[in-house]
């Protein structure tokens, strides 16, 4: 008899095993094969597979906002879902269905699968620096959401962002000065703004950030006629969010 304890490591996808002294008669504490595990403690970690096509068609966009709602909330308490990457690594080469697309900054604090608790198959991510749309980005999620059937598409900027500090004070350094062109509405956006409008002034810059963030969703509606439409006929839906570098908390902005 074993008993399985979760990991206490977020993101590790190990548990630990340790010999149990259950009795005859006592209820078995863990399945061999991975799927259900009931585990010391109150802490049950989750146990996921690839998402079928046929589970994709039966989703919501609501209902992907909310699955993304929850995995944040179990990465901000320490209670990641137990994947075994191996295993769906072989599951998903034969085709995938994922949920949602995420536009996110490049930012290396910031692992996005982690983010949202989300394995592999779950989750197109595009990622670029300001996380601002261009042709590219409005071409992979077209691809993500009209050819792959994504129900989400999620914008997700953060606090103390690189870029939209660069963007705020005009750096300009080789191809970095046409990418944060990209960012420079949402800093214009503030022209009567009284206070500082220097990357040293924190407000400042996550005032712009979030406003980056919904000038991006706003975009994607605006040069994207087909996830607009998308959008209007309830097939998707296309929403922001800000990400707090200490708490790994997002917030979801609303329009
Ligand atoms: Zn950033």
């Amino acid at each position: 008899m074993i008993r399985i304890l979760p990991g206490t490591i977020l993101g590790c996808c190990v548990l630990s095993l340790m010999v149990c002294g259950c009795g005859p008669g006592e209820t078995p504490v863990a399945q061999t094969d991975g799927e259900s595990k009931e585990v010391a403690g109150d802490v049950k970690p989750r146990v996921e597979r690839v998402l079928t096509q046929a589970e994709q068609d039966q989703l919501t966009p609501d209902q992907v906002l909310e699955t993304l709602r929850d995995g944040n909330q179990r990465f901000t308490s320490g209670t990641l879902t137990s994947r075994d990457h191996s295993k769906q690594v072989r599951e998903a080469a034969l085709g995938q269905f994922p949920k949602a697309v995420i536009l996110s900054c490049v930012d290396s604090r910031i692992p996005v699968e982690d983010v949202f608790d989300r394995g592999i198959g779950d989750i197109f991510v595009a990622r670029v620096a300001g996380n601002f749309e261009n042709t590219d980005i409005l071409g992979s999620m077209e691809f993500a959401c009209k050819v792959s059937g994504a129900k989400l598409v999620f914008v997700l900027g953060h606090e103390s962002c690189g870029a939209v500090r660069g963007a705020i004070d005009g750096v300009e350094l080789g191809n970095i000065t046409e990418m944060l062109a990209n960012i420079r509405p949402a800093v214009d956006h503030f022209t009567d703004y009284e206070g500082d409008k220097t990357s040293s002034n924190k407000e400042f810059v996550q005032m712009v950030a979030k406003q980056n963030v919904r000038e991006t969703v706003e975009n994607i509606r605006t040069y994207s006629p087909i996830l607009k439409q998308m959008e209007a006929d309830g097939e998707i839906k296309i929403v922001g969010g800000i990400y707090a570098m200490e708490t790994g908390e997002v917030e979801i902005l609303q329009d």
